[in-house]
């Protein structure tokens, strides 16, 4: 019997014969657990996923926007909080893996590639490891390192406007291939929209058509 990744009790397998259930290593996550995300559903912006009864919303409204669009999976509610700071702040790896499931079915929609949003250097140092590519790499997807990031001042210590005014911060570690069609970015939290926005920029002057992203939550 597996144990549940986040609460660590045995996850209790309802006897269904349907899709190998007794071999099914995906289930990582109890039912309980998994009610403690919220689905972002109902009348979303087109351009970035936030709750909003205009098409789009007023904050992708006369913005300069590099970024095609954003989907996110989960409203970053205290559940949702309460797991970042277990997987990024204290470092619990393993539970990088529970969206593997629906990233999987995401990604496999389009044949764009995987980019991860990088953290600098001496972040890395600092917590470990990158929680876009341990992600990533927890659920077995396939990615493409093609943005690195200089080191600045913490994204959580600056106010909303200084994130929205932040200076480019990343820059491509190669050439973008010509068979690159369209790329996808990939962060963990959707906030004010300017990590991704900045990343696509980057992509974009290099040439790139099409870029849009994928957060897990928002
Ligand atoms: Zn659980
Ligand atoms: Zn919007």
């Amino acid at each position: 019997m597996n144990n549940c990744l986040l609460c660590l009790l045995p996850i209790k397998q309802t006897a269904s014969w349907e899709s190998g259930w007794l071999f099914s290593k995906e289930i990582l996550c109890c039912a309980h657990c998994i009610m403690g995300f919220e689905k972002l559903a109902g009348s979303l912006c087109t351009i970035c996923s936030r709750e909003s009864s205009d098409k789009v919303c007023k904050d992708c409204q006369g913005r300069e926007l590099f970024l095609d669009s954003n989907k996110s999976l989960y409203r970053y509610n205290d559940f949702a909080k309460e797991y970042m700071k277990r997987f990024k702040f204290q470092g619990d790896y393993i539970i990088g893996a529970i969206f593997q499931k629906e990233l999987k079915k995401y990604f496999a929609k389009n044949k764009a590639t995987i980019v991860p949003i990088p953290v600098s250097e001496a972040r890395k140092l600092e917590r470990g490891f990158n929680q876009t590519t341990a992600i990533l790499e927890q659920s077995d997807i396939q990615y493409e390192g093609l943005l690195a990031k200089k080191h600045s001042e913490k994204q959580s210590k600056k106010t909303r406007q200084e994130r929205l005014e932040a200076a480019q911060v990343f820059y491509l570690t190669k050439e973008i291939g010509s068979d690159e069609k369209e790329i996808i970015l990939f962060d963990d939290i959707y906030t004010t929209g300017s990590t991704l926005n900045l990343a696509a920029q980057v992509l974009k002057e290099a040439g790139m058509k099409k870029v849009s992203s994928l957060t897990i939550f928002r």
